[in-house]
């Protein structure tokens, strides 16, 4: 039983695989709780893992949602992801290997924007998992190209 009451059916809900090229760097997968929307995301590298591997929290139904954080390489660094749950007008801090550590302001839209100056930075890319999920994006490309298979109803 969660918090929430719900005795939670999840669901597989599709993924988002990361290409560099034509490589699948990465791959965040969700699960949603077919009773009540909970939603599980899981975030591991292309080859075989085990179940559990890199799975990160539960998110129950409510304000927050999963977003997909991207940021760009440089020299030998190469671009990656993660994936972080937030609400409307939360700070959250996103630390990237040659960037540093930095603060930003999640939008009414989910996106994060720079708290310094409220802009979103060239260098940080961020979408809400729901409208990426069932697709991929190309880091080799600068912003990243993002294509996805979601089927537009009506
Ligand atoms: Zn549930």
């Amino acid at each position: 039983m969660s918090a929430s009451g719900c005795v939670h059916d999840l669901k597989y809900a599709g993924a988002l695989n990361i290409m560099q090229g034509e490589e699948v760097v990465k791959v965040v997968e969700a699960w949603r709780c077919r009773r009540c929307g909970a939603t599980k995301v899981g975030l591991r590298g292309p080859g075989t893992m085990t179940s559990t591997e890199g799975l990160l929290e539960l998110l129950e139904p409510g304000e927050a949602r999963w977003v997909v954080v991207f940021w760009r390489g440089s020299g030998a660094i190469p671009p990656d992801v993660t994936a972080i749950a937030v609400k409307p007008g939360e700070e959250v801090r996103i630390e990237t290997p040659h960037l540093g550590e930095d603060e930003f302001i999640v939008g009414s839209d989910y996106r994060l924007r720079r708290k310094i100056d409220g802009k979103e930075p060239e260098e940080v890319k961020s979408f809400p998992l729901d409208d990426v999920l069932t697709g991929w994006i190309d880091l080799s490309e600068w912003p990243p190209q993002i294509y996805t298979l979601r089927r537009h109803l009506g």
